[in-house]
């Protein structure tokens, strides 16, 4: 605790301007204590007590400099359980539960009811297709003759530009770079392997070095931006979508007849709902999600997990094919194009996160370098499989509505039913 006094000391050289903010954590080099006076303050000009907000297992002085600044305390969120899910890939093989951190009542239970039939049907199966993070900065040159000129010795000093680059990092690894040209705007898209990093920011540093490199030896062109947009980080994108970024995983079940009818449904009935929601409906709205819900699962592993939330827009694109075999059985999939996900890096080693990747037997760097995150990629697609399954069955039996009557409005904890779909 700082002493009142010296809050208070402190709390009127801000008032008077003698003091920013974010200035607090340098005077007192600690963090924590720079984290309550700062909470302190903003009590004081809003006139609302943050008692909650300052109550946190994290210590700030790990996580300034590095995840946030201008603390003033932490949020908590619920984290609820799904599973076991069995997943059966190259990396992640057994059964696993999905940590889940959400405000929406029924999706828990939804994810829940989708790995017990994911399970049951023998588990999901995920494959990683392709592996890359990429940044794309944009040069400008005098002309489009230029252009085709500077593509041509990019290409011709692949080698080159790739030794610079990965001397920034242990674990980044340059895989290609593909241009684009409009007029005279050149866009370079590195993609990387980055181990078992997400790599946004690895990567970042990697293609500064290398854009330097490129200007000091092609001096016609000019850097603009080092992220021009083509990468595309958190925004929704063609681009991602057919080129891959992060993680490319499919993650497949066939859910055999029997199962099914112990819901009261057929393979058509729920492939029915698969091709005039999924594929039909998006078709028709443009989306780039021709899916039911990949970012409700996306979004509450992220949060769980300490990835970057805001990725959670292009990780969620992707694709639920669904198809009725002729044995009466239903074959599912889902294909994530963009899953940015990472064990080590970011916000994985804050402490209930950190937690929550070590019970998935993920946590930090894997052995070798690398498989810690691609496993974890794998049980991801396996749980958007499950959320999947679960929701377009919920559709087809047509117990949407009544599920979130009972689980998304419940006035008092403990109703949950494991049972219950979500929207
Ligand atoms: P990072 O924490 O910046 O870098 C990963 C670090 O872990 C590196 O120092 C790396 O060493 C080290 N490392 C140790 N073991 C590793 C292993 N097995 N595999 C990979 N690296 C290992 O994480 P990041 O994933 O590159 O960046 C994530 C952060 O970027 C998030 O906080 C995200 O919010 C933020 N972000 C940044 C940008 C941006 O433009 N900069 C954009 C979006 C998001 P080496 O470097 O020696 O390999």
């Amino acid at each position: 605790m700082v002493e009142e006094v010296s809050i208070n000391d402190l709390i009127t050289r801000i008032e008077r301007g003698e003091l920013k903010l974010h200035e607090l954590d340098k005077i007192l080099g600690d963090s924590n204590k720079a984290t309550e006076v700062r909470r302190a303050y903003i009590e004081k000009v809003t006139g609302v007590k943050l008692e909650n907000v300052g109550k946190s297992v994290i210590d700030f002085n790990t996580v300034v400099g590095r995840n946030i600044e201008n603390t003033i305390g932490a949020v908590q969120v619920p984290v609820g359980i799904a599973g076991p899910l069995r997943v059966i890939g190259d990396y992640a093989n057994g059964y696993y539960y999905i940590p889940l951190a959400t405000t929406e009542g029924a999706l828990v239970a939804s994810i829940n009811r989708g790995a017990k039939i994911v399970t049951e049907s023998g588990g999901a199966r995920s494959k990683v297709l392709n592996d890359g993070m990429t940044r794309a900065p944009v040069f400008v040159v005098p002309s489009v003759v230029d252009a085709v000129e500077f593509v041509n010795w990019v290409n011709e000093h692949f080698n080159d530009i790739k030794s610079v680059a990965e001397s920034t990092s242990r674990h980044a690894r340059l895989v290609s770079i593909q241009p684009f040209i409009v007029g005279n705007n050149v866009w370079l898209r590195f993609k990387f392997t980055t181990g078992d990093a997400m790599g946004m920011n690895m990567v970042t540093i990697a293609v500064d070095r290398a854009a330097k490199y490129i200007m000091n030896n092609f001096p016609k062109a000019r850097l603009v931006a080092l992220s021009g947009n083509m990468c595309v980080d958190k925004k929704a994108n063609a681009v991602n979508f057919l080129l891959g970024r992060g993680k490319t995983v499919v993650s497949e079940v066939v859910i055999p007849r029997e199962v099914l009818s112990k819901w009261g449904v057929t393979a058509k009935d729920v492939a029915e709902v698969n091709y005039r929601k999924n594929l039909l409906g998006s078709a028709l709205a443009h989306s780039y999600g021709f899916n039911a819900h990949f970012a409700n699962i996306i979004a509450a592993i992220f949060i769980a997990t300490g990835q970057d939330v805001a990725q959670v827009v292009e990780s969620s694109m992707g694709i639920t094919w669904m198809e009725p075999l002729d044995n009466g059985d239903l074959y599912v999939s889902v294909t994530l194009p963009s899953l940015e996900v990472g064990t080590v890096g970011g916000g994985t080693g804050l402490p209930t996160q950190r937690e929550l990747l070590q019970m998935l037997g993920v946590y930090g760097s894997g052995n070798p370098p690398g498989t810690n995150a691609l496993k974890f990629a794998e049980i991801v697609a396996a749980a958007v499989l499950a959320g999947e399954v679960n929701l377009i069955l919920a559709l087809a039996r047509d117990e949407l509505a009544r599920a979130h009557e009972r689980l998304g409005r419940a006035g008092k904890a403990g109703t949950g039913d494991a049972r219950s779909p979500k929207s």
